[in-house]
């Protein structure tokens, strides 16, 4: 009889935006006539900018044609991708990236999570909490990360960085050294960001122990603060030390269309050195083939000189958003931070409530969904994460809502 891979069934039972959605499909259908507004999940709702549509269409009429029809994508990207991805994101800000450093994909979620595949099971991982839940639970599915405590929501064998306001929503070393650190900068959930010699502390730091950091750069569009880093790889030595991820789903509106990549480069080798980037590329050629044509078509029309300015509009819209929902919140007394260089904004839930009371109230008080900081990780506890990626015009009702309460 067959067995199971059994680290699936540590996996703590209640996932996080499954238990809102029930929260908040119970409160729907005993309060059909609320008009209940979502702040909380993190995806865009602009439709995909002009230039990135135009391009779709082409590479679509192209399929059609014997003569430009394309089967299997090259399994890394088509190097027209990668080239365009090392001359906007890298070159143009003085780093040095080589277009095969560069793997393209079908988003950072799953490289994210695929990426602990290449290392030992015996390493250590050091994540910020509150964490993007993905980190965690694909280290768990690999039984990297002991077993968990139900009272204190830990693992045994992680190394949880609290971030809190505190330490400025940023990581401190740990006392034990770890093998992977997990970074997210501009942070999901809790909108920080950390400045370049922050940064470049962790970049040495990793340098010294032999660790690698995997960063998450998913937000770095983002980014409207001078003197912050747009990828790790602007930190001296980061490229012995850093895998980089990057996705087209908050930056260009993506995340239907799927595509994302991850950079590891020729310089980050272990101890007895073997190049992480060859078993990337080895690990892509066995168990991905490739992004669509169509899409990394698409992808390419992102960094065309519309491309950038009508992107540049969207975010520029939902950071608007931000702005409201944080000037709107601190007006009224809260303790919010983020949503300067992410969309998020992180408050502290007001009178001492726990993130899901504070959740409950405002889902029946003011119909409004944001996530509970708690689910991100035990030091979320006491927070709530509210996103930008509303409509501008439900996220002045909502505003208001809450100005009401
Ligand atoms: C949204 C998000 C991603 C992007 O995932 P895709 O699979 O590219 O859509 C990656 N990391 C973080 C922290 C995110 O919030």
């Amino acid at each position: 009889m067959f067995k199971v891979n059994d680290n699936y069934l540590k996996l703590p039972g209640s996932y996080l935006f499954s238990t809102i959605a029930k929260k908040v499909n119970t409160y729907k259908s005993e309060h059909p006539d609320k008009q209940v507004i979502s702040l909380g999940i993190g995806d865009v709702t602009q439709p995909l900018a002009p230039a990135i549509i135009e391009r779709l269409h082409s590479a679509v009429d192209e399929m059609a044609d014997a003569k430009t029809f394309k089967g299997y994508a090259p399994d890394l990207g088509y190097e027209f991708l990668r080239t365009t991805i090392a001359e906007n994101d890298y070159a143009a800000r003085g780093v040095n990236i080589a277009a095969d450093e560069i793997f393209v994909s079908d988003g950072a979620k799953s490289d994210s999570a695929n990426i602990q595949e290449i290392f030992s099971l015996d390493n250590k991982i050091a994540v910020c909490d509150p964490v993007y839940p993905v980190y965690v639970d694909s280290n768990v599915m690999a039984g990297r990360t002991g077993t968990y405590d139900d009272t204190t929501g830990l693992w045994s064998d992680v190394i949880y960085m609290p971030c809190r306001a505190e330490n400025g929503f940023a990581p401190e070393f740990p006392k034990e050294n770890p093998d992977l650190i997990y970074l997210c900068f501009p942070n999901n959930p809790t909108g920080a960001m950390i400045s370049k010699a922050q940064l470049q502390e962790w970049v040495d730091y990793a340098n010294k122990i032999g660790a690698v950091i995997i960063y998450d750069a998913a937000y770095e569009a983002y980014i409207s603060e001078a003197d912050v880093p747009h990828t790790i790889y602007e930190c001296e030595g980061a490229r012995s030390c850093a895998i980089e991820l990057r996705s087209f789903s908050k930056n260009a509106g993506f995340t239907g269309t799927r595509l994302g990549f991850t950079v590891i480069p020729k310089d980050l080798k272990s101890s007895d050195g073997v190049a992480l980037h060859s078993l990337w590329a080895r690990r892509h050629g066995t168990k991905f083939n490739g992004a669509p044509y169509i899409v990394q078509a698409a992808g390419a029309a992102v960094y065309s000189e519309e491309g950038k300015k009508q992107t540049a509009q969207q975010i520029a819209y939902y950071m608007n958003n931000a702005k409201i929902i944080k000037e709107a919140l601190a007006e009224i007394g809260y303790t919010v931070s983020g949503g300067v260089n992410a969309p998020y904004i992180w408050l502290k839930t007001p009178n001492d409530m726990t993130s899901w009371e504070f959740f409950d109230y405002l889902l029946e008080n003011a119909n409004i969904v944001g996530t509970p900081g708690s689910g991100f990780g035990p030091s979320g506890e006491g927070y709530f994460r509210l996103t930008a990626f509303g409509s501008y015009e439900n996220t002045l009702t909502a505003v208001e809502r809450i100005k009401k309460l």
